[in-house]
């Protein structure tokens, strides 16, 4: 504390994010990274991207918006990218979620929606996950100003049929409700054939996962174009260009390779099956996952305990703390060498 800080950085609980780091040979398991690479059509576009780097980028990203669009069957305008998609969800409170009557989100889901809250001052309210640790929407049935969830849910995992949002967005015709589909590509269904139809819907995208550029910074949202406006007048009064030329020509190389995304995901998505079998023969309870990761406690140990044993042994996992949340491990899907030394290292840890 400094006393030249204004009132507002003195109140602030900034998002704390997974650990990066610098040690060699350590199983990073923490971060709900990739355990591949990108697409190789990746490198060598950022490299060409690189050529012009003493010129400012489009600020608008139009060939990526183009790209985005053209890839969800939208049009350019209900696109918008942003420096990740914690960037396009800042803007979206702004733009969006800031109203008189409280903003709704889930008491477990991603951390950061009560940091911009408190960041922008923006009224929340939570609406908690059922005994299963999950989101029932019936529970949002209740006066709101906006709604945010991430489906499926972070740190759970765990994933809403796309006929549920559906039926919170008929609930709520008439306030924003933005859904975080960061782990989507992992077992969910998106909600983007309900756009059309809902023109209160902002959906929120990553590349950082599925499309494993986490190091990129690229992140777009999909909505009603009057919505895309509103993100793009919040973004204009902020820094007019969030992506650099090499994030805009990565992401656009990405999203042509269409046929190493969806074998990237389904070895994830193998791995994550393996990972969580793994889990249960030592005696985890593990929630049902449509993510890169897994949410995971052992009836009869404690969940920072079991992380700080991890580390001992070289291997990063994430722990939150929290009366829900606590005895949990989230950990990522890694590759088969990572998914065998985390097995391995757990399975001396609770003596199997
Ligand atoms: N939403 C959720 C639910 C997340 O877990 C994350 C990753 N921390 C993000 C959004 C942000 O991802 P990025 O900024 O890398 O796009």
């Amino acid at each position: 504390m400094n006393r030249l800080w204004s009132a507002l950085a003195r109140e602030l609980e900034p998002y704390v994010p997974g650990e990066q780091p610098r040690v060699a040979g350590l199983v990073k398991l923490n971060t709900n990274e990739s355990p591949l690479p990108p697409s190789p059509r990746v490198a060598p576009a950022v490299a060409a991207a690189c050529e012009d780097l003493r010129l400012y980028p489009d600020p608008d990203a139009t060939e990526l918006r183009r790209a985005l669009a053209a890839y969800h069957c939208l049009a350019p305008e209900q696109t918008f990218v942003g420096n990740g998609s914690d960037e396009v969800l800042a803007h979206a409170f702004v733009a969006l979620l800031k109203r008189d009557a409280p903003l709704l989100f889930p008491d477990v889901t991603y951390s950061f929606y009560p940091v911009w809250a408190r960041l922008y001052g923006v009224d929340s309210a939570v609406a908690p996950l059922d005994a299963a640790m999950r989101v029932c929407v019936a529970d949002y049935r209740r006066p709101a100003g906006a709604i945010v969830l991430a489906n499926p849910n972070a740190p759970t995992g765990i994933a809403l049929p796309r006929t549920e949002i559906a039926a919170l967005l008929d609930d709520h015709p008439d306030i924003p409700v933005v859904v975080d589909e960061a782990y989507v590509d992992f077992g969910g269904e998106t909600a983007v054939p309900l756009i059309a139809s809902h023109p209160n819907l902002l959906i929120v995208r990553t590349m950082s996962k599925s499309r494993a550029l986490a190091g990129l910074r690229v992140g777009y949202a999909l909505g009603d174009a009057g919505l895309i406006e509103a993100l793009r007048r919040v973004k204009d009064s902020f820094n007019s260009y969030p992506l650099g030329r090499p994030a805009q020509a990565g992401a656009i190389a990405s999203l042509a390779d269409e046929t190493y995304f969806q074998a990237s995901r389904a070895r994830v998505i193998g791995w994550r099956e393996g990972m969580a079998d793994g889990l249960r023969a030592l005696g985890f309870e593990v929630l049902p996952s449509a993510a890169n990761f897994v949410f995971a406690r052992h009836p009869e140990r404690d969940g920072a305990a079991l992380a700080a044993a991890l580390r001992q042994r070289a291997v990063l996992v994430r722990h939150f703390r929290g009366p829900r949340v606590a005895p949990y491990l989230r950990i990522s899907v890694g590759g088969e060498d990572d998914v065998a030394r985390l097995l391995e290292a757990m399975a001396e840890i609770v003596g199997a």
